[in-house]
């Protein structure tokens, strides 16, 4: 068996007190981590701190408490800027999160980019978030919704995404490391056929921001989403990046205050960046306390944590299938973010899923927002465990001890 390195786990798992609780009388095993991670104690006490010392609406106030908050707010933009590695600050809008995200590019750029018989391309290993705008787009516009297949194994085919791209692709939307099957796409060279044949590429990088870094520089993107609440930080709120002179020609995504310049009943003049898409007052808080969230994981020692992560995907594929020779592992490209997805013939997902937690094991059980895989695999769901920097090796040994149990009573 393969065993955990050096990261220091317990100095990680004494930051996020969630973690020291007790369920059903056993200690949590926090195997959710891809639906969302647990937060530091130092973001839960800066939305406190913020509440307590310097809540106040940003951007139009001149008081101490408005500027404060203003700062703070723009702080935690400047921090996403160098995550993400954007060229201008100007480039990161907050949202709600991925969905958001992609909504409002399906709806800015996309209905402005995308015409009668025109295509946009999704990968089979979408989530329902990166297929339900398109499509809606698709219907508005008369235009196609086409699909870059995969394998049996979780692994798209990059023949078939040449084959797919083409003259008439207006946008390819992609995920970079799939939620249900843990794959990490290939997205460079995906964004480099689409460029080739003049498309723009959305990517979803919901899952893969808290496993490794993003540049999307490096990627050529032209628009990527991320959620918070995946990154160690705050839910209902999110980036969107876009190429700078992409987002300066999309109209408005909403209207409302702020992203205004000058309104008359006759006419209404639009702010600048970033700001043209951030319309009404922003959930302040949690922005501020995402800083927090991106400043913890930029101080990890990102190579030990992957390798953290990596290793304990290692083990727990080979423990399950020592407690469980049966059960078939779902998704088993060569480059896996830490999600452990799995079928045991015989056994239902959600009653595995249900007993487990009696031993204070959360997993995820299910189609993960993602039916077409199941429907592509011609499975119903999968028991889903997704490991984070704070999981550990002797918890997945409890896991698969108690999994072994389960299966026994269910079949
Ligand atoms: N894309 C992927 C790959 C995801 O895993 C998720 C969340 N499960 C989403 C999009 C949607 O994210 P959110 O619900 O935070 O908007």
């Amino acid at each position: 068996m393969t065993t955990a390195t050096a990261f220091d786990v317990a100095a990680i798992r004494a930051d996020f007190p969630i973690l020291a609780q007790q369920l059903n009388g056993n200690p949590l095993v926090y195997f959710d981590n891809a639906a969302t991670t647990q937060k530091p104690a130092s973001v839960i006490e800066t939305i406190d701190e913020y509440y307590r010392s310097y809540n106040a609406n940003i951007h139009r106030g001149l008081h101490a408490l408005a500027e404060r908050a203003t700062h703070e707010f723009e702080l935690t933009r400047t921090a996403a800027q160098r995550f993400l590695n954007a060229e201008t600050r100007e480039q990161i809008i907050f949202t709600g999160g991925t969905t958001e995200g992609i909504n409002l590019v399906a709806a800015t750029y996309g209905r402005m980019a995308v015409g009668e018989g025109d295509e946009i391309v999704v990968s089979a290993m979408e989530h329902h978030s990166n297929i339900v705008p398109w499509q809606m787009l698709c219907q508005e516009k008369k235009a196609r919704l086409k699909v870059i297949p995969m394998s049996d194994h979780g692994v798209l085919d990059l023949d078939a995404a040449a084959q797919t791209i083409g003259p008439r692709t207006k946008v390819v939307a992609v995920v970079y490391a799939s939620n249900s099957l843990g794959t990490v796409n290939p997205v460079k060279a995906l964004i480099e056929l689409a460029h080739a044949q003049g498309a723009v590429v959305l990517v979803d990088a919901a899952q893969a921001a808290g496993h490794f870094p993003l540049d999307v520089q490096a990627l050529g993107a032209d628009f990527l989403v991320l959620s918070s609440h995946k990154l160690f930080g705050p839910t209902g709120i999110g980036l969107l990046y876009g190429r700078r002179a992409l987002l300066e020609a999309m109209p408005p995504y909403q209207g409302g205050g702020e992203m205004i310049r000058d309104v008359s009943f006759e006419h209404t003049t639009y702010n600048e960046l970033p700001y043209k898409f951030e319309a009404g007052t922003p959930n302040i808080a949690d922005v501020v306390a995402f800083r927090k969230a991106i400043e913890y994981v930029e101080a990890l020692d990102r190579p030990a944590a992957h390798a953290h992560e990596q290793a304990l995907l290692a083990h727990a594929t080979e423990a399950l299938q020592a407690a469980v020779p049966q059960a078939r592992v779902i998704g088993q490209a060569a480059d896996k973010i830490s999600v452990l997805s799995f079928v045991v013939p015989g056994a239902h997902h959600q009653d595995m899923g249900i007993l487990l937690d009696n031993y204070g094991i959360a997993v995820r059980t299910g189609h993960h927002c993602t039916q077409p895989i199941m429907d592509r695999l011609g499975i119903p769901g999968t028991v889903r465990a997704s490991f984070s920097i704070y999981n550990t090796v002797e918890e997945i040994d409890y896991f698969a001890q108690k999994l072994q149990r389960v299966v026994k009573m269910v079949q």
